[in-house]
């Protein structure tokens, strides 16, 4: 799918959207993320916090249960924004993720008018599936 199809402004509009419905009585950095699929589908994240912090959701985990919930897909483009809806770097764990489903070619928003970074940019030499297929013993 060609990136000038990914309807980046719809994308960080239902993103700060997502800001709205997050659970952050912790930090109160409320994140929400919004992803453009393969298939023309859009799903969306917000994180949830926990009291034990560890156990805290990322706004990406959010959403890719959303993707997986409205039967997977992989996804092309990734907007996610913190509640003043300027883009947030997603954190180390949701760039693995992310990679597990979009692979290298995810384009994750930077705000610009022509997005063009990769969770491959964010992630070099990732670990991802197909290292499961190459590297099995057995
Ligand atoms: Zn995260």
């Amino acid at each position: 799918m060609s990136t000038s199809k990914i309807p980046w402004q719809e994308l960080r509009t239902l993103a700060l959207h997502a800001t709205t419905l997050s659970y952050a009585p912790y930090s109160h950095v409320t994140v929400g993320a919004a992803g453009f699929t393969d298939s023309g589908s859009v799903v969306t994240g917000s994180n949830v916090e926990n009291a034990s912090y560890g156990l805290t959701l990322c706004a990406e985990c959010s959403l890719v249960s959303d993707l997986t919930r409205q039967g997977g897909g992989r996804l092309v483009g990734i907007s996610v924004v913190a509640g003043d809806g300027q883009p947030i770097a997603p954190c180390g764990r949701c760039r693995q993720v992310l990679f597990e489903h979009g692979g290298k070619n995810l384009i994750v928003d930077d705000g610009s008018d022509h997005p063009e970074r990769t969770i491959a940019d964010l992630l070099p030499d990732a670990f991802g599936p197909d290292d499961l297929d190459t590297r099995s013993n057995s």
